[in-house]
């Protein structure tokens, strides 16, 4: 099943390919550079949070990459948008727990 990826220099031009990623770097034909195309479910996401920014944040505070990042999270992570600080880091603090959850599971 082949994935889109959206140019985030240009935000125009998107690629196909064959495996699903959360994001890959090529040269985009339309700007001519090289950018980070990103997948298109973590970009819909994305566009979504703009036009209804989450209650439990503060995001159009944040940097554009902390929004992809948390888009990313949520779009292919199943992660809720209430796991996010106001500040956007909390990712990392859920990150260990889950190492740790899954380190006790085994
Ligand atoms: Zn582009």
């Amino acid at each position: 099943m082949s994935r889109i990826y959206r140019c985030l220099g240009c935000l125009e031009h998107t690629v196909s390919r064959g495996f699903d990623t959360s994001h890959l770097s090529v040269t985009c034909q339309s700007c001519g550079s090289f950018e980070r195309f990103v997948n298109e479910a973590v970009f819909e996401q994305f566009r979504a949070f703009e036009e209804s920014p989450p209650a439990s944040l503060e995001w159009s505070k944040l940097e554009r990459e902390e929004k992809l990042l948390i888009s990313e999270e949520v779009a292919r992570r199943g992660r809720s948008i209430e796991d996010f600080s106001v500040d956007g880091r909390s990712t990392e603090t859920a990150e260990t727990a889950e190492t740790a959850e899954s380190y006790s599971s085994h």
